[in-house]
């Protein structure tokens, strides 16, 4: 592997129709295969020859954070933004979180349904594109965090347990302007609690 093929566009975890009909295989083939893949490939020509070129995305996503570089922060942002997005959804998903992690939501929501209902507003009240993220703060507490554009609370220190897009791309050629529905159909149908309990224990397992 060259220094080149630090930034690639990573495989999905499941075949593009598995999410029909909540995001269908033509959102899946457009959002992946041309709005990702143009991220990923965009990061690797604005770092080839440079310095940042041998990084792996998550320092280049630093790095352009804290050098003012927003062009490339935007794209390199974008890469990893998405494979989180990717890998916070799978076919048969929805329910309720388990194991330490269900604990946790009732510590800082009282009850997943209202993890949820705050999810979906978050959503609706995010002006334009953004990211409605669940998250570690520092210190331990989950938090639900609506973001702007490609912003990411990987520049922040967080750690990002799961991620739904609210850019139009994720949801217009199926829910046209519905946006809290679509959300509410990804937390109901899709959302990966399993991942993000695996996410969080990881987290647990570093701080002991
Ligand atoms: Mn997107």
């Amino acid at each position: 592997m060259s220094s080149d093929d630090r930034v690639t566009l990573p495989k999905l975890p499941w075949k593009p129709d598995a999410l029909d009909p909540t995001i269908s295989t033509r959102t899946i083939e457009h959002h992946y295969g041309a709005h990702h893949r143009m991220y990923v490939e965009k990061t690797r020509e604005l770092v080839r020859g440079s310095e940042l070129e041998a990084l792996p995305l998550e320092a280049i996503v630093q790095r352009a954070h804290e050098q003012g570089n927003k062009q490339l922060f935007n794209n390199a942002a974008q890469a990893w933004n998405h494979t989180l997005y990717w890998n916070s959804l799978r076919p048969g998903g929805g329910g309720r979180p388990g194991g330490a992690l269900a604990t946790v939501v009732e510590r800082d929501f009282g009850n997943v349904d209202a993890l949820r209902k705050k999810w979906v507003e978050l959503a609706k009240n995010q002006f334009g594109s953004g990211w409605v993220w669940l998250v570690i703060r520092s210190g331990g507490r989950l938090a639900l965090e609506a973001t702007s554009n490609a912003d990411t609370p990987l520049v922040r220190g967080d750690v990002a347990l799961l991620t739904i897009d609210v850019w139009e791309h994720a949801y217009y050629l199926d829910w046209q302007q519905r946006r809290p529905e679509h959300v509410t159909a990804v937390l109901e149908k899709l959302i990966d609690w399993s991942a993000a309990a695996e996410r969080y224990a990881a987290v647990e397992r570093a701080l002991a």
